[in-house]
């Protein structure tokens, strides 16, 4: 099973590296079409020249050939790397703001073509599939709270680009957010891009659960189709989704979820995993065994899946409202997914993934948005789950929450009813028949063996992975400046999460930072600086860069920056065993470093 995670692993990395690389050895090509991936550079003429716009080109040629699409597709957009260039103090200012306000790079994403062009991550055999002429009509269901302007704005062109026009209803904009200026604004927008766009507004800030009830409940398509509000989708991503709920209303599908990086936007495939979870209702993604693919045509067919990662399914219209919508007694964020899920195995229909529609969505490290009573929504919501749908096993969640018990997690009398008109099965029936390998919590969880947990950042992301050898720049010591105080580790410098505190300067492991070239702060080669809203934490080494990037501009007196966060690491006092957090950065005695050679 390790195997096979492996496998994937390396598929994975080998097409990210064919993106950025294009000189590529004919093999990986090989495998990297397995992956879906685009057929670019297969004309040896191509490999050497012309790198990225060559590869855009290409990208063009193939979607224009797909013929019916509404809106050209323009990909003439510079490079990525040219579009992150911040060139002036205004630029600047935007990138913050943009981290702060989007947890993305803004700068990119604002100067990005509205109909930009991403490459075609399908495994070559999707592209032999015929659809029916006739399918049913989608409602695509989009809800956004405060997103930026270019992102929703893009999502909605490449729905309008890549959806065939006799496929599409109506897309349904649900502006969650509680300003009216900002929805003039969208409003303005988004106008007069097709009569197909409907803009509606919650009458106050839902949250996301409740803003996609409010969308569906407006639809008229006969297939809802819900989408995050960064996303772009692919060439040919709706006809899957479509044909399926078209063969049994049963069916809920959802399309693969690439990744588009939050810093560079660089958009790539993700592998065919599933959907699970753990016992502390947090949603993993899994491996499927490697046997699975002996079977090339397994890689087009649908894959069922325990459950969904969220943001992005169709399912039939009339189907959504029978199964109970969503649990409008969730709050903002969380749970949901695992809810839908649950009470679509237990009460009769099927959860698949749909391995040739692809949709990418942009994926931030943290939410920029609380949940404005303060309190934690998806424990709340995870509360609710249990005791709704997981019978005597929701005491193995439980257990893994002993302060739950002090929350309110609201009346579920009406979900209990639900579940008992739907006559539901229970939930050892759907641990047994739908995600046996989940395995109980004294078999350390592990009982199927072959599950991968994406817990580094955050509960529903898949990152590629990405292996890389770890330049050291530097090797410091963190000192504030005009004191003897040095940022030193809490615990052991291998000890995950521990926070920092002020100390006496002393060259000992706890307070030697090495730089790398990716501008990561790893204590003692260890663990890498990570910022959250709060304080710094030492993580493991994720080397996407974002919460674990920092800026250093020079080495005296500085502030030490993290752009994810739009933060700086600060003392919260100056005494030794004072905590470390994150702040402003404007106290420049409790704001300001020197970083010190350490030999
Ligand atoms: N959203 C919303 N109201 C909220 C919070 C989120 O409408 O109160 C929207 C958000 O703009 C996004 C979708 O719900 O389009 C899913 O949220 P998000 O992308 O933050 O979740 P993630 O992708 O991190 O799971
Ligand atoms: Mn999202």
């Amino acid at each position: 099973m390790i195997a096979a995670s492996v496998t994937w692993a390396v598929v994975i990395y080998l097409y990210c590296s064919l993106v950025e690389n294009p000189d590529y050895k004919t093999d990986q090509d090989i495998i990297a079409q397995d992956v879906g991936s685009h057929s670019v550079h297969k004309d040896p003429a191509q490999r050497n020249d012309g790198k990225y716009s060559k590869f855009k080109q290409n990208i063009k040629e193939e979607t224009q050939d797909m013929g019916g699409r509404d809106g050209p597709l323009v990909s003439s957009d510079p490079p990525l790397e040219e579009l992150g260039l911040v060139k002036t103090h205004k630029d600047q200012e935007e990138k913050e703001q943009g981290y702060r306000l989007h947890a993305f790079n803004s700068l990119i994403s604002s100067r990005l073509s509205p109909h930009r062009s991403v490459p075609d991550t399908r495994n070559k055999r999707c592209k032999d599939i015929v659809y029916p002429d006739q399918l049913p009509l989608a409602s695509i269901v989009i809800c956004f709270f405060r997103e930026e302007h270019a992102a929703l704005l893009r999502s909605v062109h490449s729905i309008l680009d890549r959806t065939p026009s006799q496929f599409l209803q109506e897309i349904i904009l649900v502006d969650d957010t509680d300003e009216e200026s900002y929805h003039e604004e969208v409003e303005n927008e988004m106008r007069n891009l097709s009569e197909k766009i409907r803009i509606l507004k919650t009458p106050q800030q839902e949250g996301l659960i409740r803003a996609r009830v409010f969308g569906a409940r407006h639809a008229v398509g006969q297939v809802l189709v819900f989408l995050d509000s960064h996303v772009e989708v692919n060439v040919g991503w709706i006809e899957p989704l479509l044909a399926r709920v078209a063969e049994d209303t049963h069916h809920v599908v959802t399309p693969i979820i690439d990744v588009i990086s939050p810093d560079t936007f660089q958009y790539s495939p993700s592998p065919l995993v599933r959907g699970g979870f753990n016992w502390g209702l947090h949603f993993r993604w899994d491996t499927i065994p490697s046997s699975y693919f002996a079977d090339k045509r397994n890689f087009v067919k649908p894959i069922k899946s325990p459950t969904m990662a969220g943001g992005l399914f169709a399912m039939d219209r009339i189907y959504f409202k029978e199964l109970g919508e969503y649990d409008t007694g969730m709050d903002v964020w969380g749970g949901e997914n695992l809810e839908m899920s649950f009470r679509i195995w237990m009460c009769g229909g099927q959860l698949e993934i749909m391995p040739c529609s692809r949709v990418g969505h942009i994926f931030r490290r943290r939410r920029p948005y609380g949940s404005g009573s303060g309190q934690d929504s998806l424990l709340h919501n995870s509360l609710r789950v249990a005791h709704v749908w997981m019978d005597e096993f929701k005491e193995n969640f439980l257990k893994s929450r002993p302060y739950a018990e002090k929350i309110n997690y609201g009346d579920v009398s009406e979900r209990v009813k639900l579940r008992e008109n739907l006559q539901c099965k229970p939930f050892s029936w759907y641990l047994n028949t739908v995600y046996p390998e989940l395995g109980l919590p004294d078999a350390g969880g592990k009982a199927g063996g072959g599950v991968r947990e994406q817990a580094a950042l955050g509960v529903r992301q898949f990152q590629p992975w990405n292996k890389r050898t770890r330049n050291y720049t530097h090797k410091w010591q963190i000192r504030l400046t005009g004191t003897n105080f040095c940022v030193e580790s809490e615990d052991h410098p291998s000890k995950k999460s521990s926070r920092l505190v002020l100390a006496e300067c002393s060259e000992w492991e706890r307070q030697i930072f090495h730089q790398t070239d990716r501008n990561e702060l790893v204590l003692a080669q260890l663990l890498c600086l990570e910022a959250t809203d709060h304080f710094p934490l030492n993580k493991k080494c994720h080397e996407l860069g974002g919460a674990q990037e920092w800026k250093v501009k020079s080495q005296m007196g500085i502030p030490l920056y993290n752009l994810a966060t739009g933060l700086c690491v600060a003392a919260e006092e100056v005494r030794s065993g004072a905590s470390i957090i994150m702040n402003m950065c404007s106290t420049p005695k409790l704001t300001n470093w020197d970083l010190v050679d350490v030999a």
